[in-house]
């Protein structure tokens, strides 16, 4: 299966890994990479806990991407924090300036919201975003069009629960991420920024990988847009 998919990126082969799959979000093996992963993705940060949330996944060896908001990342010691948890070794994916409905904008405010945060955060790390991810998962045809343009990958997410009342607390946000029906191989999971999710996350990570899956590197991705 995929045979033609990894003569294609032969190159990039040793790297690329996986390929995400645009009708669920999921990430899906090329070739022999293991199925059996989930990919953790951090949204509305760098607000109050993603540093926090950066220092347990390095402790545990994982790799995951924080999409950031470019309202959060205006002032020298936000500024700082992201340049942290990017030397960290995290990646950087773009979750528009300011949070707002991009299918309430002009195409010229869609692209400020865009534009601006790959500006600034390769200003701060070096580096522009790879990842876009919509507020709300709610895209456009122009925004669609100007993320490929950017070189980004454009992602929603498989599951998530850290922003729904019931799961705002540590026990109960563990448990419903490891035991959700919507547990897939591939999982794409949404979590953010926010204080349950930095206490439940170790417990989270270690759940998954008691369960037999891998956290995928987000580096092993393949983000050229599909032909
Ligand atoms: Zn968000």
């Amino acid at each position: 299966m995929k045979e033609e998919l990894k003569k294609e990126n032969k190159e990039s082969a040793d790297q690329k890994q996986y390929v995400l799959n645009p009708n669920n979000w999921s990430v899906t093996p090329i070739s022999s990479a293991n199925p059996k992963v989930v990919l953790l993705t951090f949204d509305d940060s760098p607000d109050k806990y993603a540093l926090d949330i950066a220092k347990q996944l390095k402790i545990l060896d994982v790799n995951a991407i924080f999409f950031v908001n470019g309202h959060f990342i205006d002032n020298d010691k936000q500024k700082k924090i992201l340049q942290q948890i990017h030397e960290m070794g995290f990646f950087i994916g773009n979750h528009t300036y300011n949070h707002v409905k991009l299918t309430d904008l002009s195409e010229e405010e869609q692209r400020n919201e865009i534009v601006k945060v790959n500006d600034a955060v390769e200003k701060i790390t070096g580096t522009r975003p790879q990842f876009f991810r919509a507020p709300y998962g709610a895209n456009t045809d122009f925004s669609k069009q100007l993320v490929k343009e950017e070189g980004m990958l454009l992602m929603n997410w498989s599951f998530g629960y850290d922003w729904q009342k019931e799961y705002q607390e540590k026990d109960k946000l563990t448990e419903i991420m490891l035991d959700t029906p919507y547990l897939m191989n591939g999982a794409n999971l949404l979590m953010h920024d926010r204080k349950w999710t930095s206490e439940a996350i170790t417990d989270i990570v270690k759940g998954y990988q008691k369960k037999g899956y891998d956290i995928i590197d987000p580096s092993q991705l393949d983000i050229s847009p599909s032909k």
